[in-house]
């Protein structure tokens, strides 16, 4: 028996520009709207960033320049987001990365994501907590981690059905909807998580106040970021740290001026081990009176985006991932 000699490429190790062109999807002939105001201040000036995201689909990302949350502008509808996520959102992703990633392959990464979250929470669970409810919690592998990790009766609301099947064989209940939609009449939650999810909202600011209503005194709410900046200087590149899969671009001074402007407290602060993500445990506080713009914050960071697209990418930086 000879060994073959090699071959050309094969077929499967096309380009990721291939690979996404194949999707056929077009994004332009997608409906959008335009974002008038800021989710997080209100106010109606902003900055044009960068006018595509790393799939290449033409989208640009605005700053607020008075308080610097960044956002696609304009972004697709409710209902073109929806059909985006049934069928386009992971096959994208898995063309992207250049292997399958669904609602299968990505439980064992969802694992280990609850496994440091709950060590995080850990110290702060009320030992009477018994009920959770996971906002966008999909398969719901991390609220059954959270639900046996500190006794809890989880409940999750999502608005993919099929996530939702898998999320009720493990015993949690499930409600297919939008908390900022849904109507929870008088039910509360010693614990909320809102995991990997903000930065898929379209009105960060209605899920928020969703969430403060629904904890009890003194509850528990635990939600995460992917850093924008992180993303950024990770990738030496805005364009890459752009995707049509968020809305929302959130960084720390963003993230932060949120929570006071709804209203919670930071318990703790934590660095995801990926470097990417940034985690907070809150508590209801009393809102922020007046202005909730970190301009400060803002100017830095819209100066680090222009030094970043404009500077050669460290030596020393890690490819990217
Ligand atoms: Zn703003």
């Amino acid at each position: 028996m000879t060994t073959p000699p090699p071959t050309s490429t094969p077929p499967s190790a096309s380009t990721r520009a291939d690979r996404i062109a194949a999707l056929g999807y077009d994004y332009a002939a997608q409906p959008r709207e335009a974002v008038a105001s800021c989710n997080l201040c209100g106010r109606t000036r902003f900055v044009v960033l960068s006018h595509q995201d790393r799939y290449g689909y033409a989208v640009e990302a605005h700053a607020c320049e008075t308080c610097g949350l960044v956002f696609l502008n304009p972004r697709m509808t409710a209902a073109a987001y929806g059909r985006f996520y049934d069928g386009v959102y992971r096959p994208l992703v898995s063309a992207f990365h250049g292997r399958l990633i669904d609602a299968v392959t990505i439980q064992d990464e969802q694992r280990a994501y609850a496994v440091e979250r709950a060590a995080l929470l850990a110290p702060y669970v009320a030992p009477g907590a018994k009920r959770l409810l996971d906002i966008g919690g999909s398969t719901g592998v991390v609220a059954e981690h959270f639900a046996r990790a500190f006794g809890l009766e989880g409940t999750i609301i999502d608005p993919a059905p099929p996530e939702l099947a898998q999320a009720r064989a493990l015993g949690l209940e499930t409600i297919t909807g939008l908390a900022e939609e849904h109507d929870f009449g008088d039910r509360r939650f010693d614990v909320v998580a809102l995991c990997q999810t903000i930065d898929h909202l379209l009105d960060i600011t209605a899920v928020l106040r969703r969430v403060r209503e629904v904890l009890v005194p003194g509850g528990l709410f635990f939600v995460d970021i992917v850093d924008f900046r992180a993303a950024y200087l990770r990738n030496w590149s805005v364009e890459q740290a752009v995707k049509i899969d968020h809305p929302y671009y959130l960084t720390q001074e963003t993230m932060r001026g949120y929570l006071r402007h709804v209203g919670f407290e930071v318990l703790r602060t934590a660095y995801a081990a990926d470097r990417l993500h940034v985690s907070y445990v809150c508590r209801p506080a009393p809102p922020a009176v007046g202005g909730t713009a970190d301009a400060a914050g803002a100017e830095a960071m819209l100066r680090e985006v222009r030094f970043v697209q404009n500077t050669p990418r460290p030596a020393a930086a890690p490819a990217e991932r």
